[in-house]
């Protein structure tokens, strides 16, 4: 078992010099420390924030747990209060609107040196999975300077790895033409796109593609079992965000969660209702803080994602930390009248285990009712297939079921944006996402 790459990486990075977590803590907190007199001088929102904190007197890592949380709401409400540096040290910035709403975006800043670590780590991620003998596909956007895609192609010229940045998928026939005359064995994109293309050019999926890397959305376990057992892949999970400056953690060989980017990111698991930390392998939701960012650095924020630190010692050997797969956002749930929940992640391992369903939608209103939306090559197993979704569904939960079908329209009504998958809220003044 090889080990992640991301221990030498880190190792070096951080000067650390000995395999400990001692060593690698001590460092966090100087890092910690940085980042909490960084932002106090440089942001509006911290010097408010902060006003009262003697952060001189934090020593320890549950010092530091006494900083209050970020929140998401916060960047929507003030963005520019984040901001470190001048207007004109920015390079670039990505609007997030995860529900869609206006007025609802989330603005993050980026400076060219904040860009280059992210580089970096996708440079040393990367070697988790490829080599100089891979051709790789990238369906994420990536044309735009400094895009997410930009950035991996950057990072992958540095270890000579070829790299075709095509953008998030629009057109199978056109993605498949690409992978065939360019010989790609190696495709990074988004979970239920992935899934997708792989159902519909499975012959081509099979033949080319050995290794794929998922990224900026949470992945059904389905998804990987199918991926491995259909095509013999080896599916690597990324997990990150933008906020992160893109990415957080790799899954190493071994395929059983990810190491993290520990010398530019703190990772918390914190109890979502007390804010306390959580034990090594109790499920909670992911907090992080960021080392030397420039243009806007985040303290403790809230990413509403659920997750778990694993309490077992990885079998690549690494003292790096595990977090086990992010299983979803937390919000990411419905909640029905008689109290039961149903989470898009137990919808998830129902209905895409059946090859026809190329992608699906799952509603719910007022009346607990579930509104589902299949998308199908064609209708001919939709009878079939609405008995057995609404039978397991029903086994499990009482609520009233409606399954519809769509065809593929190509154009792609499919999951196509980087925006994160979700229950649909129907009910009147219904909550939103992210
Ligand atoms: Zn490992």
């Amino acid at each position: 078992m090889k080990q992640t790459p991301l221990e030498q990486w880190i190792l070096e990075k951080t000067r650390i010099n000995e395999r400990s977590r001692e060593a690698l803590e001590e460092y966090q907190i100087q890092q910690l420390v940085k980042t909490l007199h960084y932002a106090k001088d440089k942001s509006r929102y911290y010097k408010r924030k902060l006003e009262k904190f003697d952060i001189d007197a934090i020593k320890t890592i549950s010092d530091f747990h006494a900083i209050p949380f970020t929140y998401p709401e916060d960047i929507k409400k003030m963005s520019t209060d984040f901001l470190c540096v001048s207007e004109k040290e920015i390079k670039r910035i990505v609007t997030l609107n995860t529900s869609g709403t206006s007025g609802e975006e989330k603005r993050i800043y980026f400076t060219e040196e904040d860009l280059n670590q992210t580089i970096d780590f996708f440079r040393h991620g990367m070697k988790c999975l490829t080599d100089s003998s891979d051709r790789v596909l990238v369906l994420l956007p990536g044309r735009a300077d400094g895009s997410i895609g930009d950035l991996l192609k950057k990072a992958l010229a540095l270890s000579d790895i070829e790299c075709i940045v095509h953008g998030v998928l629009k057109d199978p026939d056109e993605v498949e033409q690409i992978i065939i005359e360019n010989r790609i064995s190696c495709i990074v994109g988004i979970p239920m796109q992935i899934l997708y293309f792989s159902r519909l050019k499975s012959e081509i999926f099979g033949k080319f593609i050995k290794k794929v890397l998922l990224s900026t959305d949470y992945v059904p376990d389905v998804l990987i079992r199918e991926l491995e057992r259909r095509f013999q892949c080896a599916v690597f999970n990324h997990y990150g965000m933008t906020e992160m400056g893109y990415g957080g953690g790799v899954e190493c060989q071994a395929l059983a969660g990810y190491h993290l980017r520990e010398g530019d990111l703190y990772f918390e698991i914190i109890d979502p209702l007390t804010g306390e930390p959580v034990k090594d392998g109790q499920y909670g939701e992911v907090v992080f803080t960021t080392f030397r960012r420039q243009a806007m650095p985040l303290i403790r924020y809230r990413t509403g994602d659920r997750a778990r630190f694993s309490p077992k010692q990885c079998s690549c050997k690494t003292f790096l930390r595990t977090m086990d797969k992010v299983t979803g956002r937390l919000t990411n749930k419905v909640v029905f009248s008689n109290s039961q929940e149903i989470q898009l992640r137990e919808l998830d391992e129902i209905i895409l285990k059946y090859g026809e369903v190329l992608d699906y939608t799952a509603a719910y209103s007022e009346t607990d009712t579930l509104v589902i939306c299949l998308t199908l090559l064609n209708g001919n197993s939709f009878a079939k297939l609405q008995e057995e979704i609404i039978k397991q569904i029903r086994s499990r939960w009482k609520v009233h079921v409606i399954i519809s079908w769509k065809p593929d329209s190509r154009t792609l009504n499919i999951t196509n944006s980087m925006r994160k998958r979700n229950i649909i809220n129907l009910q009147k003044g219904g909550g939103k996402d992210g």
